[in-house]
């Protein structure tokens, strides 16, 4: 590891474009071990009054520094949010979840292998470098989103779940902003080194959540072992139906995305339909229509389309085997 400075911050004042935040340190910390990344100075936002969750309008305001087990234990969560409530339990193990927290669960970085390899070239950590997956080993890369410059996933599972809710992001700094969450991460182009639209001296305050969108929530995950381990595939689902009709879908998926993946065109065409295996069929049809596989995540194309038609049979009370 290199030498770095610490400052913990007493306001949002202290924050800097020179020094890169730290919160739980789940993430930056084992990259800054390995070299990985290697800032020069890092801000300690652990102490800023970013913790609570709090009734905004309908819906809710989750402060950046409130951790994932407090959120995924939060009782409103639970009751009007639980697809949040599962996802985030989904993920990591509870040691982990003790410490992450939301704004730094949503800047987590890939877990791409390669760029985790410093002797390996890699766009994402040194851009123009190329990149060692495009012809390596592709398992656990992207099927959605990716480019010619880099193939890697998002990892995390609670963007995915809060993509499903129309989370919005709360950004301050010189230009403090709402975006949507769906604007959030950036797809990785020839650019995969930029992966939100955070600028530097920027910090993520809160996620807001709009009214309870009611419903049946489903968080599907499929992994290679149960303990812990990042989505192959991951379903976030919000369905209701009303009159033998599905009245609301949303829909998001993880692990197979450079980013947290919604797809309006799938939901578009469950809206105002009766439930059916074929109408799923249709759905996963168009959602992997732009897919595209590597070689060895070939896999994940069936696998995707699997755990889709799984969840919505699951979320409109259709017996489970397809
Ligand atoms: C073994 C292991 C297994 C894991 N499994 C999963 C899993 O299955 N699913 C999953 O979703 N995640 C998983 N994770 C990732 C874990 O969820 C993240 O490491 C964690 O959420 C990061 O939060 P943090 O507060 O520790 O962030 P930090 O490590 O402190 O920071 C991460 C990044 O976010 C930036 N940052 C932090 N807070 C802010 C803020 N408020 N505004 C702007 N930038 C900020 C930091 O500068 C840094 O770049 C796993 C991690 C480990 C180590
Ligand atoms: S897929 Fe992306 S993160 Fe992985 S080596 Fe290629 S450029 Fe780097």
């Amino acid at each position: 590891m290199r030498e770095f400075t610490y400052h913990r911050a007493a306001s949002i004042a202290d924050l800097s474009p020179d020094a890169t935040i730290i919160a739980g340190g789940t993430n930056l910390l084992d990259l800054m071990k390995l070299e990985v990344m290697a800032p020069p100075a890092l801000v300690d936002i652990t102490h800023l009054d970013l913790g609570g969750v709090e009734p905004e309008g309908e819906g809710l305001r989750i402060g950046a520094l409130v951790r994932n087990s407090d959120l995924a234990a939060h009782p409103v969560i639970r009751r009007d949010y639980p697809v949040l409530s599962r996802a985030l339990l989904a993920g990591a193990s509870g040691q982990l979840r003790n410490m992450a927290t939301t704004g730094g669960n949503l800047m987590q970085r890939t877990r791409c292998p390669y760029f985790y390899d410093r002797r390996m070239a890699c766009n994402k950590r040194d851009p123009g470098a190329g990149c060692a997956a495009i012809g390596g080993v592709t398992r656990n890369h992207a099927i959605l989103g990716a480019s010619d410059h880099c193939i890697a996933t998002y990892p995390g599972d609670m963007a995915v779940a809060l993509m499903a809710l129309d989370a919005v992001v709360e950004i301050d700094g010189p230009t403090p902003r709402r975006v949507p969450l769906a604007d959030f991460h950036l797809l990785p182009g020839d650019t995969p080194h930029l992966e939100t639209v955070l600028e530097p001296g920027e910090i993520i305050t809160a996620v807001i959540l709009p009214a309870p969108p009611g419903g049946q929530h489903r968080y599907r995950k499929v992994r290679d072992r149960a303990s812990y381990a990042f989505a192959l595939v991951s379903v976030a689902a919000v369905i209701a139906t009303d009159g033998g009709r599905i009245s609301h879908a949303a829909l998001a998926f993880g692990g197979v995305a450079t980013k947290p993946w919604r797809d309006p065109e799938v939901e578009a065409l469950l809206k105002g339909s009766e439930p059916s295996d074929a109408l799923f069929r249709e759905a996963a049809d168009i959602l992997l229509r732009p897919a595209r596989d590597w070689g060895e995540n070939q896999f994940k194309i069936p696998l995707l389309r699997r755990a889709l038609i799984a969840t919505l049979r699951d979320a409109t009370g259709m017996e489970t085997a397809a």
